[in-house]
């Protein structure tokens, strides 16, 4: 079977689970644990494990927090600053129309706390217009949130811009970059705007379970401080109670190493196999595709077609035995997509619509495959 549900998840690098196995065998020391070999072994491994990730990323080793993954990372952030930094005065948060659930959920969770929301509009690739954002902008806004990379499109959000308003008006910036780390060159060192990043080790060939919430420092060299999601040990300098989960971030750190070492060979190679997968589904679908997602500005290997006249279920299923797809996010599978509606498409036409998305270990040969359907 062809797997092109990568957006959803990847398979483990060999190396990440060679990295892991001594975690989950000999070396199962605590690393909050203290003086004897096993404990150090694994503070030194989680250790190892942040500045990886910090490297891939362009921040500092400190601005690391270890989480469960990008919903705890999106959760512990937005509820943790209005927590914190929200009152009377900021109470007002800024996000888009096609963010992932674990933000738009949180984000109508806090407006029956109070707070305002603004759900900016996107535009047919899923983009917020940064005009409108700045528009948006007033005294009571506490935090912009506006995903890096869209799931279901690819589409990459003008982050340069973004968090440049940000920053100019001082406003504390979030964003969602599950999708793109490990298949787009960026580093946050040239996005200084961004004050915290959430990501997931299983989206670039690391286990699932295991995120990263990055918590720029604040003037004063410590990562910002919000209050804590999880309350307990105080592992994470407080911020993220709970035992680390030691083997889960080695692996998380050696994928990281791995996608920064290769980040530009990837690259290429996801930009080539989507070209040839265009070239194929063209030959085989002929007049019957629009392609929905842009072709520049993009996270590499995720494409979204509409097949004409086709109902998306009914192809998903059809192609299940020979080639793994998805109708949209794996997240909020049960809907008609909320992403492709707020880009301008009718139910009927996102009811057409799959989403086929590709990782480093996809081979040309493989794609093939549709020739023979
Ligand atoms: N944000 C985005 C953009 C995602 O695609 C996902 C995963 N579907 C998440 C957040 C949640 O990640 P996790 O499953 O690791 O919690």
């Amino acid at each position: 079977m062809l797997y092109l549900d990568s957006s959803s998840t990847t398979p483990i690098a060999p190396e990440v689970k060679d990295a892991m196995l001594p975690y989950l065998m000999a070396e199962f020391g605590n690393p909050s644990s203290k003086y004897y070999t096993l404990a150090e072994h694994a503070k030194k491994a989680v250790e190892k494990s942040r500045y990886q990730i910090a490297t891939l990323l362009g921040c500092n080793a400190d601005e690391i927090i270890f989480t469960s993954g990008a919903t705890e990372s999106n959760n512990m952030i937005l509820k943790g600053i209005v927590e914190s930094y929200g009152n009377s005065e900021k109470n007002h948060i800024i996000t888009s129309k096609v963010e992932h659930p674990s933000v738009l959920e949180v984000c109508k969770y806090l407006e029956t706390k109070g707070f305002k929301v603004t759900y900016l509009d996107v535009d047919q690739f899923a983009r917020i217009d940064v005009k409108q954002l700045e528009s948006s902008l007033d005294a009571s806004v506490l935090l912009v949130s506006v995903m890096w990379g869209n799931n279901e499109l690819g589409s990459l959000n003008d982050m340069s811009k973004i968090q440049e308003i940000c920053q100019k008006y001082d406003i504390f910036l979030h964003t969602d970059a599950t999708q793109m780390v490990g298949k787009v060159d960026f580093d946050l060192n040239d996005h200084q705007g961004i004050k915290f990043l959430s990501c997931s080790a299983h989206k670039f060939h690391g286990p699932k379970g295991v995120g990263v919430a990055m918590l720029r420092k604040d003037s004063l060299g410590l990562p910002t401080p919000i209050a804590p999601l999880l309350h307990g040990g105080g592992q994470e300098n407080g911020l993220r109670s709970g035992t680390l989960s030691v083997h889960n971030i080695v692996g998380m750190g050696k994928a990281a190493e791995l996608a920064n070492i290769d980040l530009k060979k990837n690259i290429q190679k996801l930009v080539e196999l989507e070209d040839a997968l265009c070239k194929v589904l063209e030959k085989k679908f002929e007049d019957n595709i629009v392609f929905n997602n842009d072709t520049k500005d993009k996270i590499p290997g995720i494409l979204n077609i509409r097949f004409v006249g086709f109902n998306n279920e009914i192809l998903a299923k059809k192609l299940a035995p020979y080639v793994a797809v998805s109708t949209g996010s794996a997240c909020s599978s049960a809907y008609p997509s909320y992403v492709l509606q707020a880009s301008g498409l009718s139910i009927e036409e996102v009811r057409m619509c799959i989403r086929f998305s590709l990782n480093y270990y996809t081979t040309l040969d493989a794609l093939e495959i549709f020739s023979r359907l």
